[in-house]
């Protein structure tokens, strides 16, 4: 038996989720990243899951990292008690209002509250202005001063506080907002493993994160989150300027023709492999299950398309937060993998920079556990390095075993494609004890046989230094 997916899953955890009982079962099921979506979630209640989270993962035996998804620049309508019905050709106006109540005037028609105080100075006439996940539809006529005057195109209910999204439009909102400055500290004193920064405009966005993380000697892995148009133009610079992207097909299928986001999903998934970087599709994944315990047809080759395409994670939000069927969903996307990662043609990628010797003789290693068949590989890593580059390589069907004695690189692991992550101690004056320790630990979990081979890259010594070594071992051989 071997671990079965390479694909790996990220839930976001909310009321549905929440209980040690429900995170003991979604644990065992498999899912390897907990989100923690900042928008909604208080610091205390932070906490609580953080802490809940190890503690049932130490009972159970097995590790999911940490990931913390901060809001970013993001504007809203004001809250209010009531819901207002906006039809078609209604006039509103759009103001900054401290009032959380939305005013009614008899000259001007229906005045909404928003939060952002210079919206008046980014928008254009001619704009489009689209409220609650595009339910609503604002059209801008003109602008008077600090007044936004729209007519409604598409109507619906106003709530309290919803998003606005700005399709095209370049806010002045600064990436990085107070609130998730503060969101930020519960994450370093959590020690939370990933950090996913949402409207991600330009790598300066991405590096001004970096260095406050490093500023408070944070380890986490940066995830740019792409959900706008201008994300979209920088993506090359934002993908290298970050450690993983996330296609956020959410507020992605309100700022861009919805038409356009199969292209842009392939895209990102092929340029983020290139670049040696990460990355996660997410949203709508299984959003019928959030009612209903099986999937539509039309989801599931949602999801087999994702893992065809080989996006290291798929991610699940409603379903898992306040959805009816949060295990259901994992066990449909355990099945979906198993049966698509079986189909897979065993080929590595092309167009890899692999200029390193390690880069290369990691890609060899790679072609003869596929050349050979029913063959692991085994990673000794410090860096993170070896098993970032092999995860690129994307060697299909083949198990990744990788081993660390450092544990931010253990937990990085965790988001990778077709990584199979190990927190052991390294014995430094023998690096053959180490490996021993792998095998015997892989035995134990049955994930090696003795009839198969195990191509092994590590360090020996010789001559008083090491050298890296690519090696073909047999459980038979070593006896
Ligand atoms: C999205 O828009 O797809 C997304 C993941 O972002 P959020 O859920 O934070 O709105």
């Amino acid at each position: 038996m071997k671990p079965h997916r390479q694909t790996k899953i990220i839930f976001t955890i909310g009321p549905t989720t929440e209980s040690e009982e429900m995170l003991r079962r979604l644990i065992l099921e498999g899912v390897d990243i907990c989100r923690i979506n900042m928008a909604h979630a208080t610091h205390e209640w932070t906490k609580t899951i953080c802490r809940r989270i190890r503690k049932v993962c130490k009972e159970v035996g097995r590790d999911i990292a940490l990931l913390m998804d901060v809001k970013g620049p993001e504007i809203r309508t004001n809250s209010r008690e009531d819901v207002i019905e906006l039809k078609v050709g209604d006039k509103v106006e759009l103001l900054y209002e401290n009032d959380p109540e939305i005013k009614v005037s008899k000259e001007d028609g229906l005045v909404i509250g928003i939060n952002y105080p210079l919206f008046h100075e980014d928008i254009s006439v001619k704009d489009i202005v689209l409220v609650d996940n595009g339910l609503i539809g604002l059209h801008v006529d003109q602008i008077v001063e600090n007044r936004v005057f729209a007519t409604v195109k598409e109507g619906g209910p106003l709530g309290s506080k919803r998003h606005i999204n700005l399709p095209g439009v370049r806010v002045n909102l600064p990436s990085l907002t107070q609130k998730d400055l503060a969101d930020l500290k519960v994450a370093f004193e959590e020690n939370i493993d990933f950090v996913a920064l949402s409207f991600v405009r330009e790598p300066d966005d991405i590096d001004l994160l970096r260095s406050f993380l490093n500023e408070h000697q944070s380890r986490a892995k940066i995830i740019a989150k792409i959900e706008e148009q201008q994300g979209l133009k920088n993506l090359e610079a934002i993908t290298k300027a970050s450690d993983g992207v996330m296609v956020a097909r959410g507020d992605l299928g309100i700022e861009c023709p919805l038409e356009e986001l199969p292209i842009i999903q392939h895209k990102m998934i092929k340029g983020a492999i290139l670049e040696g970087k990460f990355v996660i599709v997410a949203t709508h994944m299984l959003e019928s299950m959030i009612h209903a315990p099986v999937p539509t047809r039309a989801e599931v080759s949602d999801i087999a398309n994702a893992i065809l395409e080989q996006s290291d994670c798929v991610m699940l939000s409603g379903e898992t937060t306040t959805g009816k069927y949060p295990l259901e969903c994992v066990r449909v996307i355990n099945k979906i993998s198993g049966r698509m990662e079986a189909l897979m043609t065993p080929k590595l990628t092309e167009g890899l920079d692999l200029k390193h010797p390690k880069a290369m003789m990691l890609r060899s290693a790679a072609t003869l556990a596929m050349d050979l068949k029913n063959t692991s590989i085994l990673l000794f890593t410090r860096s993170g390095y070896l098993p970032r580059t092999i995860s690129s390589l994307r060697p299909n069907k083949v198990p990744v075993f990788a081993f660390t004695d450092v544990p931010h690189i253990y937990k990085s692991m965790h988001i990778q494609w077709g990584i199979e992550p190990f927190l052991i101690d390294f014995d430094d004056e023998n690096p053959e004890r180490t490996v021993h320790q792998a095998i015997e630990i892989l035995t134990a979990k049955n994930w090696i046989q003795q009839d198969e081979y195990i191509v092994t890259m590590t360090n020996l010594f010789n001559r008083g230094g090491t050298i890296e070594s690519i090696q073909l071992r047999s459980l038979e051989e070593m006896g």
